[in-house]
């Protein structure tokens, strides 16, 4: 299904059945969590306001922030940090590195403040988005894609980093006009994905000017 029309779907059933109301645990206020396949986990809801991840420590010099909206991979890389870590830290990841929309952390390009001494650094202003996922993976509903994207083109001021195994899915969407897209090229036969998906002299054309890079 094309994706403008999925998010108009997704705006209709939004609208017909709100999200699940918290529920309260213990004391502690619940969330309910979905994953790709519909299969619902209780979340604690995060005391205070969603706000991106500070990469600092994390060995990445080209963006200072990662936002994950969504978390989980079904793919196998043997090399997977994100998995090791997700796995490391269970207690705080119900649904272990299957693939969970956090709804609840859709607001945090819109909470968080470049610190004002950083404010002339480019890197501050770079997003790392789904460095625990991958965003466009097969498996990944139609839906979950647009709202990631809905957040981002309403909120221009940051540059995005996107980064996937499955470059094809680009084609498909309406890119923010501040992402930059990537494919992980760790095979040969990836090779042959990238240039199909990114057409090379095609991308010029597109309306969203990405820059296009294979890491
Ligand atoms: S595609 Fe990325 S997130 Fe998924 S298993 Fe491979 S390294 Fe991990």
């Amino acid at each position: 299904m094309p994706l403008d029309q999925a998010d108009k779907q997704a705006q209709q059933r939004r609208r017909a059945m709100p999200e699940a109301a918290p529920s309260e645990k213990s004391g502690q206020v619940m969330l309910t969590l979905r994953t790709h396949d519909g299969t619902e986990y209780p979340y604690p809801r995060p005391e205070g306001k969603a706000t991106f991840n500070n990469t600092d420590g994390d060995g990445i010099s080209w963006a200072r922030w990662s936002w994950n909206p969504i978390t989980g991979c079904l793919h196998s890389c043997e090399y997977c940090y994100a998995r090791e870590i997700t796995m490391r830290f269970k207690q705080v990841n119900p649904a272990g590195f299957t693939p969970l929309f956090h709804h609840e952390r859709l607001s945090a390009p819109a909470n968080t403040k470049i610190p004002e001494q950083h404010r002339d650094d480019p890197s501050w202003r770079r997003v790392f988005v789904c460095s625990m996922a991958d965003l466009y993976g097969r498996w990944v509903p139609d839906v979950w894609i647009c709202e990631v994207h809905d957040v981002m083109m309403t909120n221009p001021d940051w540059e995005y980093l996107l980064l996937t195994k499955f470059p094809a899915r680009y084609n498909k969407v309406e890119l923010p006009p501040t992402a930059w897209v990537g494919t992980s090229v760790d095979e040969q036969k990836r090779v042959r994905i990238a240039e199909d998906a990114f057409g090379w002299c095609g991308w010029s054309s597109r309306p969203a000017k990405p820059g296009a890079a294979c890491i």
